[in-house]
């Protein structure tokens, strides 16, 4: 992997001076660091905003040099496309995978002209648009991917020079978000691939696979990779005449640790596989598309109550909640299960019936929670109470709504809070990935505020 020289204390002062980013001790807590920001912000400032610690970026990668040093990282910017992840991984000599001409440019305005476009970009779509196949090649980048034979006379045409990686299709059904069944070559059609690639005269230098985004089944790496080794040793036949010198492992790894099996574990298997199907003597560079294992630890959205209705009604029995599910046209098989007492199974509807409080915030489904839906992320709710905090508070029944007109904005049905005050605030760690990269501005509402902090 590329290793670039430089000290934590020089991206430090880079980063204070940049970004404004204020030093925090490291053993300071994410809800006093919330805490302070909150003080020193005016009441009359209900703005939200993501505390973001850039040192998070930094240790992750030096995380994956000691862990996958042979893996050189390059960073998947879909995951969250902002300018402070790219210039510090750009800083610590990691490269970037682009999916589309804004990712690119995004890079480009970070990085400048003088970035090494030719070994520190991947396109790695695909299914490319060839607007944007113009727009990569004109910046000087070199490596795109390839699943299907369109593609392949569509590179012959507009890229010809391109150095093309067969994207292969794992069983990745283990993956929090599979990819498989839009993505992906098998076996046999990599081979017809293969004999086509050779005839157009494109020049497939290696393979690439992505085993789903948040994979916790370490053994869909070690099936890819075997897939790889096969791939690799087909193309070197005479028939297809290909040295392949380039595998791409992809993405899919956890961004914490706490998860099972955690990224130091996941990296051992990698390496014990890599040791011994494609070992260091071959001289094969090896490279990876990690997005979530960068992003999601990095940020934490700050949100205020701005609107609230208490004392909803009363917490209704179980009788009443059965009543009242079935005066709502639901599956008749939710009546069952609301009466064995099996509230997750209550409709959504119901749950917000049955709230005593509901709050209202400025960040909803639209924007940051988006991730509910689309990432199926499950988001960690702390408040804060900007008045007197009681030690142990009578806890509500509690519905969280989101910021616009519509209902379906809904971040919690049933969750248990005390009584809080319009001012008060809630705090979500952990919102990198995938959330604010996917919001929307609808009715609006969009969380746009970043406050940079260097912890460490
Ligand atoms: N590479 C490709 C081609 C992807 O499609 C994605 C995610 O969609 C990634 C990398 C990043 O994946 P992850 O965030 O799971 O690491």
């Amino acid at each position: 992997a590329r290793r670039k020289t430089f000290t934590v204390h020089h991206l430090k002062e880079l980063f204070e001076n940049e970004f404004g980013a204020r030093l925090v001790d490291y053993g300071k807590t994410t809800a006093s660091i919330v805490r302070q920001f909150c003080n020193e912000i005016p009441m009359t400032d209900d703005t939200p905003f993501y505390i973001v610690n850039l040192s998070h970026y930094a240790r992750q990668y030096l995380q994956w040099l000691h862990f996958l040093g042979r893996i050189h990282p390059f960073y998947a910017v879909k995951c969250n496309p902002n300018g402070f992840i790219v210039r510090i991984i750009a800083e610590m000599g990691g490269g970037f995978d682009c999916a589309s001409a804004e990712e690119l440019d995004l890079v480009r305005a970070t990085c400048g002209v003088d970035f090494d476009y030719a070994t520190r970009i991947i396109f790695a779509h695909p299914c490319k648009s060839v607007s944007h196949i113009k727009r990569f090649r004109e910046a000087g980048v070199q490596m795109t991917v390839v699943d299907n034979e369109d593609e392949l006379k569509k590179l012959k045409e507009h890229w010809p020079e391109a150095k093309v990686l067969l994207r292969l299709k794992p069983d990745d059904k283990g993956s929090l978000s599979p990819f498989s069944t839009k993505f992906g070559a098998n076996e046999l059609e990599c081979i017809t691939l293969l004999r086509m690639a050779r005839v157009l005269g494109v020049q497939l230098v290696g393979c690439s696979f992505h085993v789903g985004s948040r994979c916790l089944d370490a053994q869909i790496y070690m099936q890819s990779l075997r897939l790889a080794r096969r791939l690799f040793d087909i193309a070197g036949r005479d028939e297809f005449g290909f040295d392949f010198k380039v595998l791409d492992i992809g993405g899919g790894f956890s961004g914490h640790n706490w998860d099972k099996p955690s990224f130091p574990e996941v990296a051992k298997l990698i390496n014990k596989t890599l040791d011994k199907l494609f070992p260091e003597s071959e001289g094969i560079t090896l490279m990876s598309e990690p997005g979530r294992y960068f992003a999601s630890g990095g940020m934490t959205l700050v949100v205020r109550i701005i609107a609230r209705r208490i004392h909803n009604q009363d917490y209704k029995s179980q009788e009443e909640v059965i009543k009242l599910e079935r005066s709502y046209s639901l599956p008749t098989n939710s009546l069952v299960q609301a009466a064995n007492t099996d509230e997750s199974t209550v409709s959504e509807q119901v749950l917000i019936e049955c709230a005593e409080n509901i709050y209202y915030i400025n960040d909803g489904i639209y924007g940051t929670f988006n991730a509910i839906i689309f990432d199926h992320k499950v988001f960690t709710v702390h408040y804060l109470k900007i008045g007197e905090q009681e030690k142990n508070p009578k806890q509500y029944k509690s519905v969280i709504f989101g910021p616009t007109c519509d209902s379906v904005d809904c971040i919690a049905h049933s969750i248990d809070l005390p009584l809080l005050e319009i001012g008060d605030v809630l705090w979500f760690p952990d919102v990198g990935a995938y959330t604010s990269a996917c919001a929307s501005n609808f009715n609006g509402f969009k969380t746009k505020k970043y406050m940079f902090i260097w912890k460490g």
